[in-house]
């Protein structure tokens, strides 16, 4: 258990923007765009370096939920960001996937966030 599992079973406060049987996005504490989510699966899986075959269609899942997202919140464009291991700069060993957008010029934009 984490703090992202705290959060999918709704014993830890997060402003939540999606839910489905599988999955959950919510707002990043410390945004470092003007619209930063976090993508989880409910279960727990460390990182992507932990992943194994019988999660491929979860891993995929997570993808179709940024799109789904992304069209809920109208974004016109986005960046996708997944942090792998320490090294990788992985803060939090529950998997993850940053979603960034909302930027009002290049510069900000393309900066790489986390
Ligand atoms: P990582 O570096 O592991 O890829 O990213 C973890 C992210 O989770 C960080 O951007 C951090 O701001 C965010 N975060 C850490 N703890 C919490 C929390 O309790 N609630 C929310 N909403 N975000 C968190
Ligand atoms: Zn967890």
């Amino acid at each position: 258990m984490c703090i992202f599992c705290d959060i999918a079973n709704k014993q830890a406060p997060a402003s939540i923007v999606y839910e489905d049987d599988l999955s959950l996005v919510f707002k990043n504490i410390r945004p470092s765009a003007p619209i930063h989510l976090l993508i989880i699966p409910k279960k727990h899986i460390d990182s992507i370096d932990h992943i194994d075959d019988k999660d491929e269609a979860l891993v995929g899942h997570l993808l179709c939920v940024a799109q789904k997202v992304a069209k809920q919140e109208k974004l016109s464009g986005y960046k996708l960001v997944v942090n792998v291991g320490r090294d990788g700069g992985q803060e939090i060993f529950h998997l993850h996937i940053h979603l960034l957008s909302g930027w009002n010029n290049a510069k900000d934009r393309d900066i790489i966030h986390n």
